[in-house]
């Protein structure tokens, strides 16, 4: 094996060696405990080589892949140079073995700790049930945390107050008897641990949330899940975290995350949106909500105001803030509603779309709260988070009115009962150019989908990404012996009439040779029901699974359990589908998928650009439309076809961007030639 017939060698004394970290210019050190074992170097050749550790341990199941070996090796020399990194690698890649490899030899090398951030939850899963435990029986023992955010974790302290303090309802009685049975066996105190779904305004009050927890001054301190969890998270080399707490922790100037000097965005496609969501300021009607329940719950009328011990004249003050601001916030979000009219979204264009009644009341109500008499040192430090969350509030509704952030998109926007007003950063690229790329040693981007026309300039100008290295690997399967893309001829008007039942004939009239196992993606869910409607009249004999009526894993299993049935799904389902094997023959892309230009941040983004449809629509509609090719084929004897119902893929200049962007495979608009190919999968 290469040099190496052992991955450690016997324990040596425990020298702690110091990473260090570069943070405006001021170095800070990040010393791990000092490690146990100390290793051999080991090459990425030798684990992930023909006859490396891996392809020992696989046995017959072992498949080399050079494109894996190259990223490794890429992977390794930027974390050694200290550069950024960009790889696009295909499907069957084994991406997160190739970047999971020198990660893990690095953190231990330098005993120092870095991140993996994945934006779906099955790929995290992955990483911490499989990939990891199978590295650790390859490369020998390396530290590892899953971190969550500190809402996953039960607070003891509010638990305690919650229950002692009556702060529940009639109907909630039942579901925290069995909260409080779990609380007296669990380990982690992880919600994702129960074994039924606690409502979520009964979580609310017992999780931990960051302004009420009192850390080392708290009496449950010793017992505490979240500080048990952050401890391990303290230990770890190698911290496994999702897109969501990555961003949350640059929004705090690293409050979230324990230091560290590296991180892998796998799924990177996405991390322009997600980290633009921890950028911006709302404010929404259930948060005013939230708020006022806690200090004085409408229905109970307990809550923070009627615990404390003093009940002077102070706390009267802030019980009548408390339910004229009620009023008051009614009032303030019908006036929203009455400026949305009919619509859901509406872009706020000018300060002031209603007016503002409401920050003021909220300011008074803080500085109510902080006049209050206290007793203890909790009800201080809880009188004071109320506090902060109240002014906060003010300031998160007068910078949305006054419009006063350069750079922002505002809007309003209405889902059901919750009404929102927004503030988003417009352009990211210049704060993660400054708080992740400029902070961070080694930042790597990868995901199956980064180029577009085989470039990555808009994803490096989008997240503010300059001059990486780039790496562009192919994905190992035979796309021309395993994919067939059929575009049917005559849907490319879709403002013509007749066009819906157009598509929906010729839809019918794949799915007539498909016979199920087919996934039908859709840019809209207005058209998806009007074509479920038409299937399920026309087509009886057809399961048809629908996005939104059960949920999305129930609809998969199904699915993978019946042949004949068809899935119609929307946006999430062009990316989260993973249905290797005989169950997913078809996938039908009903029109390409080009960002709606109404939509506020999206309008915002492309009139910053000189020629918006080019260099912001085409990119990013051509790399949703290669996740959504990409759901056919997911192992190497995957067979079967995608069809594109919207024929100016072929009639359109830019359709050349989206024809170059996937991999090579026979393309043909004749459907006799898609049956045949049919013919041939079920022979
Ligand atoms: S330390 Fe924080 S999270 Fe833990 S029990 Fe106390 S308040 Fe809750």
């Amino acid at each position: 094996m290469a040099g190496l017939s052992t991955p450690k060698r016997k324990p040596k004394s425990a020298v702690g060696r110091s990473c260090t970290q570069r943070s405006g210019g001021n170095e800070t050190v990040c010393l791990l405990p000092a490690p146990v074992v100390l290793y051999l170097p080991m090459k990425i050749v030798d684990i992930l080589g023909k006859t490396g550790l891996v392809a020992d341990a696989m046995g017959q199941a072992y498949e080399f892949r050079p494109q894996q070996m190259e990223m490794a090796e890429a992977v390794q020399k930027a974390l050694r140079s200290k550069t950024h990194l960009v790889v696009e690698a295909g499907t069957g890649v084994g991406k997160s073995l190739a970047y999971l490899v020198p990660l893990i030899l690095w953190a231990r090398d330098e005993n120092c700790r870095v991140v993996i951030a994945t934006y779906t939850k099955a790929l995290q899963q992955q990483i911490i049930k499989k990939d990891i435990p199978f590295l650790k029986t390859v490369l020998g023992d390396f530290r590892v945390a899953l971190c969550v955010g500190g809402e996953n974790y039960l607070c003891l302290r509010r638990f305690d107050q919650l229950r002692m303090g009556d702060l529940y309802e009639q109907a909630e009685i039942d579901p925290l008897n069995r909260l409080f049975q779990w609380s007296t066996h669990t380990r982690t105190g992880l919600r994702s641990e129960l074994s039924f779904e606690p409502p979520w305004g009964l979580w609310g009050k017992a999780c931990r949330e960051a302004d009420l927890c009192f850390g080392r001054e708290c009496a449950n301190y010793k017992d505490c899940f979240y500080q048990k969890g952050k401890l391990l998270e303290q230990q770890a080399q190698v911290l496994v975290a999702n897109h969501h707490l990555f961003f949350a922790d640059m929004a705090t100037g690293g409050n979230v995350l324990p230091q560290h000097k590296a991180v892998v965005f796998d799924e990177a496609h996405q991390i322009e949106d997600v980290a633009t969501d921890y950028l911006g300021i709302e404010v929404s009607n259930f948060s005013v909500r939230y708020l006022l329940d806690n200090l004085l719950s409408q229905r109970t009328r307990k809550g923070l105001l009627t615990r404390l011990k003093v009940q002077g004249g102070e706390v009267h003050v802030a019980r009548d803030l408390v339910d004229d601001l009620r009023l008051t916030a009614e009032n303030f979000f019908l006036n929203l509603h009455d400026a949305l009219k009919q619509e859901t979204v509406l872009r706020v264009r000018q300060p002031g779309i209603i007016p503002d009644i409401l920050s003021v009341p909220l300011t008074k109500l803080k500085d109510a709260l902080l006049a209050l008499k206290v007793d203890t040192l909790e009800e201080e430090q809880e009188v004071k988070a109320f506090a902060g969350r109240a002014g906060g509030m003010a300031s998160a509704i007068r910078q949305n009115l006054d419009q006063g952030q350069e750079g922002f998109v505002y809007w309003a926007e209405r889902e059901n009962k919750r009404y929102r007003l927004v503030a988003s950063p417009i352009d990211i690229a210049e704060t993660l150019r400054e708080h992740l790329f400029g902070r961070l040693d080694t930042a790597v981007l990868t995901s199956a989908t980064l180029s577009a026309s085989g470039s990555f300039n808009y994803i490096k100008g989008r997240v503010g990404l300059d001059a990486p290295t780039d790496l562009l690997l192919d994905s190992p399967f035979d796309f021309e012996n395993q994919a067939l893309l059929y575009i049917s001829p005559g849907l490319d008007d879709q403002q013509a009439a007749g066009y819906q039942e157009r598509f929906d004939r010729e839809l019918m009239a794949v799915l007539g040779i498909t016979r199920g196992r087919t996934l039908v993606l859709f840019t809209s869910y207005g058209q998806l029901r009007k074509t479920r409607e038409t299937l399920r009249s026309a087509m009886p004999k057809l399961g048809i699974l629908c996005q939104g009526e059960m949920p999305a894993y129930r609809l998969i299993e199904q699915f993978k359990e019946q042949p004949n049935v068809v899935l119609l799904g929307t946006a999430s389902f062009w990316q989260g589908i993973d249905i290797p094997g005989d169950a997913l023959q078809c996938v039908v892309i009903a029109k390409l998928p080009f960002a709606v230009p109404d939509e506020p941040l999206i309008e915002a983004r492309m009139e910053r650009l000189k020629n918006p449809f080019y260099e912001y629509q085409v990119p990013q509609a051509t790399l949703l439309f290669r996740q959504g090719f990409g759901r056919l084929i997911r192992t190497k004897t995957d067979k079967g076809a995608v069809v594109v119902l919207d024929t100016r893929i072929m009639t359109k200049n830019y359709g050349k961007s989206f024809l170059k962007s996937i991999p090579k495979c026979t393309i043909t608009d004749d459907r006799e030639e898609f049956r045949k190919f049919f013919d041939g999968l079920r022979s």
